[in-house]
Order: structure tokens, then sequence, then C-alpha cells
């Protein structure tokens, strides 16, 4: 079990609302590993983030999603018990909570996936030092959760809680949308000093100039609902400079966009 890759997509097959979306979608990231995935929109990007953290909308009709080693679609965990074997999804777009403030938010999760009671002391001041480098005013400690947040304090709270929650395996869905270069940078900084030789990340992005900072192990492009394409960085490179169109043509992938 424990040669097990961290995470093992195998022919992973999705409906949404009655609709097949994701359709043999095979990809494996090993511990330590950074793949992007990539693809136009309304390929099954955020399905596929969705699927894998067990969002009840998103229907696995066929196929395996082993978490070392345990096939959690076998298994039917719930998102819950998923963020308690490690598992962590950052949104695209992430919900305000009025009345739950950013450090109550943060400790009942850290709690529920500890699976104990957070230290209350120690707690805030790892909190305040994870803020800190993120560049995140200590005011929004008593913040309500994303209310009022711009896209770029969403997006690195987002990196927040990861900081704090350390999982094993982190799906970061377009984290890097609507930032600008500043916080662009702050960010993919924050995403850098998780990467470690035991974490897995899967960064889940539209554009390629993320990766300009964040350099993956490996570059997946997602089109007609699976993998079609995989390779190192000048793959998302070349789709800087060809557009999908051109990669994916080439690929014999349709490039219809929804
Ligand atoms: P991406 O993140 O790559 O832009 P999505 O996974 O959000 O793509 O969407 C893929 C397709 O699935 C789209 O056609 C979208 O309309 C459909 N879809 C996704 N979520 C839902 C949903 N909750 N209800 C209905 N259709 C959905
Ligand atoms: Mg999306």
């Amino acid at each position: 079990m424990s040669d097990a890759p961290l995470l093992q997509i195998e022919d992973l097959c999705v409906t949404v609302g009655g609709e097949q979306i994701l359709n043999g979608l095979s990809l494996t990231v090993n511990h330590g590993e950074l793949h992007a995935v990539m693809g136009p929109n309304g390929s099954g990007k955020s399905t596929l983030s969705n699927a894998l953290m067990g969002h009840p909308g998103y229907k696995v009709t066929s196929g395996a999603i082993r978490f070392k080693g345990a096939d959690l679609v076998e298994t039917g965990a719930s998102p819950d018990e998923r963020a308690r074997m490690g598992m962590f999804l950052g949104f695209q777009y992430p919900t305000a909570i009025p009345g739950v403030t950013l450090r109550n938010f943060m400790r009942t999760a850290a709690s529920a996936v500890r699976g104990e009671q957070v230290r209350v002391v120690r707690f805030r001041r790892q909190m305040l030092k994870a803020m800190e480098s993120l560049r995140i005013d200590p005011s929004f400690m008593n913040r309500y959760l994303n209310d009022g947040f711009s896209g770029g304090e969403k997006k690195r709270v987002e990196i927040l809680q990861m900081a704090m929650l350390e999982p094993r395996f982190a799906v970061l869905d377009e984290t890097d949308s609507g930032l600008d270069i500043d916080a662009l940078r702050v960010v993919s900084e924050g995403i850098n000093r998780l990467r470690n030789p035991e974490r897995g990340i899967l960064l889940i992005t539209h554009y390629q100039r993320i990766l300009n900072h964040v350099v993956p192990d490996q570059v997946h492009i997602l089109a007609e609902g699976r993998i079609v394409k995989s390779g190192d960085l000048d793959l998302a490179r070349r789709l800087e400079t060809e557009g999908y169109e051109g990669v994916l043509t080439e690929a014999g992938a349709a490039t219809e966009v929804r």
C-alpha cells in the first residue's frame, strides 16, 4: 500500500445532471509531484476537482480514484472523509460565509481534519505567521470568511487554508484566475512553499502564466473529457503561442469550446 502512487485516477467517467462530462480520464500523481491540468473553458476541469472531492452532484459512473491505494469510488468516501484522509480542494469560486470569522473557520476546519481540537494559542500563532508570508493583513482573522474579499484576497486565503490544513493532496482550481501580477507572485510563492516530498498537488488552470512561477513536474491537457496530451512545461508554453486549437488539432482532439 505504501508503494502505491499518491493519487491514481483510472478511466474515470463522470456525469453531471445526466450529461457525461468526463469520459475515461486517467492521471497519476506521485508523492511530491505537482501536476498542472489545463484545458479550454467547459472542458471539465472543475468537474474533475469536484469528482475528486466526492461532491454529490458529480456522479462517477465508472473508473477509479485511488488515493494512497484505496479506491474512493469503491468506498464511496464522503467529502468530509476525503478531507480527513488528507485531501484538500480550493474552489474556483469560493463562497462567502457571513457570520463565520476566518479565525473560527480555520480552527474548526483544522480540528475536523486532524480529529482533535487544535491548541488555540499555538494555532493562532501559526496562522499569523502563514498570513504574514501570504501578505494577508492580521485584521482578516476577524473578518467573515470571503465576505467582501477581493478576488486576490480570496485566493490568498485559499492558500492559507492549505497551509494550515497541511493536506497530503491538494487540488487548486483556477487559483490564478483574476490575480494581478503581484498577487499572482504571492500566491505562487505560497504554493511553492507548500511543495514537499510527501505532498501531491493538482494545479488546475486555464492560463499558462502561473506556470512561470510554479514549475510543474507534468502538464496535462484535458479535452473531450479525458487527458489528450501530457508533457512538461514546454507543452504549456506551446499552448501560449499556438492556443488550444493548435495543440489539440495535432493531438487529434476536437476543440469545441462550450
Ligand atoms: P471547466 O472548469 O473546464 O471550465 P466545468 O467542469 O466547470 O469546466 O464544466 C464542464 C461542463 O460540465 C460544462 O458544459 C458545464 O456546463 C457542465 N457542468 C458542470 N457543472 C455542472 C452542473 N453543476 N450542472 C450542470 N452542468 C454542469
Ligand atoms: Mg472551472
